[in-house]
């Protein structure tokens, strides 16, 4: 099964993506996590990434898309991927289409989480106080929010058209959401 998984931040797609791809023994693939590894290691991305993370802006496409290459010409994903945070952007979409096709692999599905604003500023500051991420902060979220509305939103329609997009509420417990995910994904 290969999945994407697009939502705003805090729509919980990170935790529902870990524990659905251990169900379905497939690979979970955040871009955010291999970005924090980076900046906490202190490599030549993570200190490219840092700033824009930091700010609550998107990383270049250019890195991200080296990031997504890397992963699909190891064969990693071969058993099957839950991609979680990417793409972002349409540039990003656009060059996953092209990766598939030149793999001879394609998605499944493109679950895409619903949230209300108000909820995810409950969840993102509950989770600031927990992880202490420092793109968890009120004017970071709200930046975060609006660069999801305006650079990744419009893949939504990407995906609609190419009729892979299922969409899950994700308000309610963790487990409720995780059956409505199981069911639209089965
Ligand atoms: P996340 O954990 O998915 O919310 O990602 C945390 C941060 O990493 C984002 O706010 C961006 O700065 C960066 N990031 C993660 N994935 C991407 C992506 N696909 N494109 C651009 N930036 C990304």
């Amino acid at each position: 099964m290969n999945l994407v998984f697009l939502g705003p931040p805090g729509s919980g797609k990170g935790t529902q993506a870990v524990r659905l791809a251990e169900k379905l023994g497939v690979a979970h693939l955040s871009t955010g996590d291999v970005l924090r590894d980076a900046v906490s290691k202190g490599t030549e991305l993570g200190q490219k990434a840092e700033k824009h993370m930091t700010a609550g802006e998107l990383v270049p496409d250019e890195l991200i898309i080296g990031i997504i290459e890397e992963k699909v010409n190891s064969g990693e994903l071969s058993k099957g991927f839950i991609l979680d945070g990417f793409p972002r952007t349409i540039p990003q979409a656009q060059s996953l289409d092209q990766m598939f096709l030149d793999h001879s692999m394609s998605l499944d599905k493109v679950i895409l989480f619903k949230v209300s604003d108000d909820e995810i500023f409950r969840r993102i500051e509950g989770r600031a106080k927990i992880e202490g991420r420092a793109d968890d902060t009120r004017d970071v979220i709200a930046n975060r929010l609006d660069v999801y509305r305006k650079q990744t939103q419009p893949i939504e329609n990407h995906y609609r058209q190419a009729s892979k997009l299922v969409e899950v509420m994700g308000e309610g417990t963790p487990e409720n959401v995780f059956e409505s995910l199981v069911s639209a994904t089965s």
